[in-house]
């Protein structure tokens, strides 16, 4: 199959490349051409997959698909966007038409999913990977950013955390659990439901907000760093999902919730007079600490004492002592 025939059967075809609200043009020309509203602004963001750095290779197609593109309009959700469109650029070693066909089902499930458009990519021949690049839509000046948070601000977290940590050495063939365990866990890592109402929710009333892919410590530092404040993390706070805790005991759980990667929920900081309405109104928030004057990010005990780790998250380059 060569790349024209393969990029029609398998994505121009599918359901979800079919164009809609803002998608003056989609696939098949130089461009995707897409139509922004006065007053709102574009929000963009790109992601890479790497096959054995980002996920098992060779691993299921359909899940692949779904995941790859929840990862990527994870971000948009976290900006507080509405999202608009994607592009995909695939990387393959061979053409596989069942490979091919579940990957771009898994995709399509997600897109309906989320409610956005396939509009364009790349096809090329290497090894596996996979870039999306998410494109939403924002009213100008309420995209939800790192550099707002203020002392005295909560640090609120959209749910449970850890639970794709967990489902890793399932996913990996590590370890096994029972089903009632396992599948709740590993419907998390595959599966991610980007936090996009929620985010929407939350505009014009969080200071500062992001997805959490590193660990909650790890994206903390970002919030932190960016608006040049101290973020405290109470650890007895920590919203942990039954599966978590029954798969890795209490402290299994509380070290994937605090550095352990993929989780996709929304973490931000919040006013305190913004939490009692988005309570009442029935959003997921859940407050796990609170802002401060100073630096970093610092993990408290139910006794407030100083416990802090010493490695934070992962990194693909880590920093040289
Ligand atoms: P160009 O040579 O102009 O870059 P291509 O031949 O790469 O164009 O792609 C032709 C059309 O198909 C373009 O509209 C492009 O956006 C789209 N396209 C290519 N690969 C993919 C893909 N994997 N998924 C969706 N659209 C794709
Ligand atoms: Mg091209």
């Amino acid at each position: 199959m060569g790349e024209f025939e393969l990029i029609r059967n398998f994505f121009a075809a599918a359901p979800c490349a079919q164009g809609g609200e803002g998608v003056a043009l989609g696939i098949g020309d130089d461009c995707a051409l897409l139509a922004v509203a006065p007053g709102e602004q574009l929000a963009i963001s790109t992601d890479t997959l790497v096959a054995g750095v980002h996920f098992a290779d060779p691993c299921e197609p359909f899940l692949l698909g779904q995941r790859s593109l929840a990862v990527a309009v994870s971000d948009l959700a976290a900006m507080g966007a509405t999202p608009l469109a994607f592009t995909l650029a695939l990387t393959l070693p061979t053409v596989s038409t069942d490979w091919l066909q579940a990957y771009a089902q898994g995709l399509n499930a997600m897109a309906q999913n989320c409610g956005v458009r396939l509009i364009g990519g790349d096809t090329t021949r290497g090894p596996l990977t996979l870039t999306l690049t998410v494109f939403g839509r924002v009213p100008a000046g309420l995209a939800l950013t790192r550099s707002g948070a203020r002392a005295g601000d909560l640090l609120c977290v959209g749910g449970d955390l850890g639970n794709a940590a967990g489902a890793l050495p399932l996913v990996l063939g590590q370890r096994s659990a029972e089903p009632a365990l396992a599948e709740p866990l590993l419907a998390h890592y595959w599966s991610p439901q980007p936090q996009l109402a929620l985010g929407q929710a939350l505009r014009g009333k969080a200071t500062a907000a992001l997805d959490i892919s590193d660990g909650l410590l790890a994206d903390c530092g970002h919030i932190a760093t960016a608006s040049a404040v101290g973020l405290q993390v109470e650890v007895e706070k920590l919203p942990l999902s039954p599966a978590l805790l029954g798969f890795l005991g209490q402290q299994g759980a509380r070290a994937a919730a605090l550095s352990g990667g993929d989780d996709y929920v929304l973490a931000f900081t919040l006013p305190p007079a913004e939490l009692a309405p988005l309570l009442t109104a029935g959003w997921p928030v859940r407050v796990v600490g609170r802002v401060v004057a100073g630096q970093g990010v610092t993990l408290l005990d139910a006794d407030g004492q100083d416990i802090t780790p010493g490695t934070r998250g992962y990194q693909h380059f880590p920093e040289t002592q």
